[in-house]
């Protein structure tokens, strides 16, 4: 079985789609390595992969969508299944593993292989993550345009979690310089830059001199997805993003703290807007 094709890498603003059901198993029947990836899921919980998916899986400091994968024929509802999905996660081969529960499964059976089925996602949570990883990108370009007053930072790690995110640099910083990040993030807030994703070449990555990312897997026919802001910024980058940096709302720089010569940016934006 080949990698599961990843809607959301070309249209991230996609929250639906009709696709095939290539397995349907209870988790007790996946190998020791992909029971792994269930982390947190009740053991009695099934594992669905599909041809396509519009299911974000989690990674990059992004959490994974949510939403349902239910029978095309929305027309007879008594035989219809319902799969609530709860965590979507990729496996190191590129498929993509749809981890939840039936509503019923005493009278509504698994899905068949081959069977067609709609995924639906759910499109606020999406949103939100969306507009928190964005901005997590905008905190990268502000940092970088900022170099003249913070000097250079080398951006170190970054989470995109609700309730949890914030961005890494090299060096150290202190929460007099708050003000000023936070002043830079939101003007490019907005100035309302397109983002925009591109697949580029080796060739084009090495002379961007972009820092690639260890272990990140984004290969498409060996380019690389990158994730621009306007005309100034480009990044290696799987996730998902809003069309522009309007779309995030207004960027909190929360605090920041400092660990073994890196300071970490916490930040957050409004849950809806
Ligand atoms: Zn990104």
């Amino acid at each position: 079985m080949t990698g599961t094709k990843a809607l959301y890498l070309d249209d991230a603003s996609l929250c639906t789609s009709t696709t095939e059901i290539l397995s349907c198993h209870p988790l007790s029947q996946l190998n020791e390595d992909e029971k792994k990836l269930a982390k947190n899921i009740p053991c009695e919980s099934f594992a669905i992969i599909t041809k396509e998916t519009v299911f974000y899986p989690q990674g990059g400091g992004q959490p994974s969508d949510t939403g349902k994968i239910t029978t095309t024929d929305a027309s007879n509802e008594e035989s219809s299944s319902i799969f609530r999905v709860l965590l979507v996660r990729k496996s190191t081969n590129g498929r993509i593993f749809h981890f939840g529960d039936f509503a019923s499964t005493t009278t509504h059976p698994p899905f068949a292989d081959g069977q067609l089925v709609s995924q639906t996602i759910d499109s606020a949570k999406r949103d939100y993550h969306s507009r928190l990883h964005t901005a997590g990108h905008i905190i990268g370009l502000a940092m970088r345009l900022l170099t003249p007053t913070l000097g250079e930072r080398k951006k170190v790690k970054a989470n995109h979690a609700p309730g949890e995110a914030c961005m890494e640099f090299d060096g150290l910083l202190y929460n007099e310089h708050r003000p000023v990040i936070e002043a830079k993030v939101n003007e490019l807030v907005q100035e309302a830059l397109p983002v925009h994703i591109s697949w580029w070449d080796a060739n084009e990555v090495e002379r961007a001199s972009l820092n690639m990312v260890e272990g990140l897997q984004l290969g498409r026919d060996g380019r690389v997805r990158i994730a621009g802001i306007g005309d100034v910024d480009a990044n290696p980058c799987g996730g998902t993003h809003v069309a522009h940096t309007g779309l995030t709302g207004y960027i909190t720089i929360r605090k920041i703290s400092r660990q073994k010569g890196v300071s970490r940016l916490s930040y957050e934006v409004p849950i809806s807007l």
